[in-house]
């Protein structure tokens, strides 16, 4: 087809019309392959919990059906399996909603302050099951940015969840949010765990790219919450950062524009500030 588009018009642009068509082909093709592979890798990702649920109702039905032990300890693996599956269902969804909004740019006013300190109080009591140390320092005057703020309470969500649950082991976990140079507001979490090798850096935004699939299957991941905190970042015209030294931690910056300190739409600010 690309050489009858060659052979078709004869005109002093030709060359370059030849060449724009040959990009747009290949970049058509790029996104035709990363959907497929999209799909493969969703569908894979579902039919393994899958897979075993069907194997312990087998199991249920058949050689355990009068063993009331045996009962039990299954249901509570298939609960389990089942809530991957709901879990994963939610991120798939999550992140076709935010792709299909991707070039809407979110207009609401809000205040990264206040947010990392209602996300860090939810997310209290999971740090403290792992034995981490929680510790929130923000900016005593609002940093507003215009943004969605449920989008943006999922970005210090997964982040700092992910900095629990993979930097447990050192103990601590910081979440900050500041003024940066010009008109930045920056939301930094930051562990003090056994962090990212660089090698892994570069792909940690991908779908379903996990350093390690057996531990993070076993914290409860689905591959998608930094796929999604990227999107989500991009959408709101910010940047994602990520810095490590193995062994000695992990920190992500997102990067904002911050809103100039006026016309406020109240339903997004504090209470004390709205009223
Ligand atoms: P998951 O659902 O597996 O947690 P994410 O997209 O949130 O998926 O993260 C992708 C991978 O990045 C994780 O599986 C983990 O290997 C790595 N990762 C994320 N956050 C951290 C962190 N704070 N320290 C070390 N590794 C991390």
């Amino acid at each position: 087809r690309e050489a009858h588009v060659a052979a078709g018009g004869v005109s002093p642009h030709q060359p370059f019309t030849i060449i724009v068509t040959l990009r747009d082909l290949t970049e058509q093709r790029r996104s035709e392959k990363m959907r497929a592979d999209f799909v493969a890798n969703a569908s894979h990702e579902l039919r393994t919990p899958l897979a075993s649920l069907l194997g312990f109702i087998e199991t249920l039905q058949g050689p355990a059906r009068n063993d009331p032990d045996a009962r039990e300890r299954f249901l509570t693996i298939m609960r389990a399996q089942a809530n991957r599956m709901s879990r994963l269902i939610d991120d798939l969804l999550s992140l076709s909603r935010i792709e299909l909004k991707a070039h809407v740019r979110p207009r609401a006013l809000v205040d990264l302050s206040a947010l990392a300190g209602g996300v860090t109080d939810a997310l209290g009591p999971l740090a403290k099951e792992r034995g981490v140390e929680l510790r929130l320092a923000v900016d005593p005057e609002p940093v507003l940015v215009h943004g969605d703020r449920d989008e943006l309470i999922r970005v210090a969500e997964n982040l700092t969840e992910n900095a629990i649950k993979y930097g447990q082991s050192g103990g601590k976990v910081d979440v900050s949010v500041r003024r940066g140079g010009g008109d930045a507001a920056l939301l930094v979490v930051r562990d003090y765990g056994p962090g990212v090798a660089p090698e892994h850096l570069p792909r940690l935004t991908e779908r379903f790219y996990r350093v390690d699939v057996a531990e993070s299957r076993d914290k409860g991941g689905t591959g998608l919450g930094l796929a999604l905190v990227k999107h989500i970042v991009q959408r709101h015209g910010g940047r994602l950062l990520i810095d490590s030294v193995p062994g000695q931690g992990a920190s992500f910056t997102v990067a904002l524009a911050r809103a100039e300190d006026e016309p406020h739409d109240a339903s997004e600010l504090p209470l004390k500030q709205a009223g």
